[in-house]
């Protein structure tokens, strides 16, 4: 059991139903008595909200794009899929630079080796937090 934010009125009420069409899942704010609400990341890619725990946290090291996985790192952090397509799309519109905070270009090879590691499978998620 782990400590969820009661007391916020905001907590909760930023979206009221979220489906994601890919995965099946489907999050209704109605029905939450006992189920806390994953966290909602978007994509920097596709710009596609989805749980935080089925996106690839990146986050800046020195100038460059890092994975964590573990979302251990400290720093901004950014969101996107175990998905190649969205990684370059991101690079494309450079959207790592923007949010990451992180000026010119980033150079997010480090991710794009870890994806073809993982090869787009959600292995890297070891501990089955949903
Ligand atoms: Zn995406």
């Amino acid at each position: 059991m782990r400590a969820w934010r009661r007391g916020s009125p905001a907590a909760g009420l930023t979206f009221s139903r979220v489906s994601d069409p890919t995965s099946g899942d489907e999050y209704d704010q109605g029905a939450i008595n006992e189920t806390p609400v994953p966290p909602i990341r978007t994509c920097l890619g596709c710009r596609t909200r989805a749980a935080k725990a089925e996106l690839l946290r990146v986050v800046a090291r020195d100038g460059c794009g890092c994975p964590d996985p573990g979302a251990v790192l400290p720093g901004r952090g950014a969101y996107v899929h175990l998905d190649e397509a969205c990684l370059m799309q991101a690079s494309r519109r450079r959207a790592w630079a923007r949010a990451l905070r992180v000026p010119g270009l980033v150079d997010v090879s480090a991710v794009t080796e870890f994806l073809l590691q993982v090869g787009g499978s959600n292995e890297w998620e070891k501990d089955s937090r949903r």
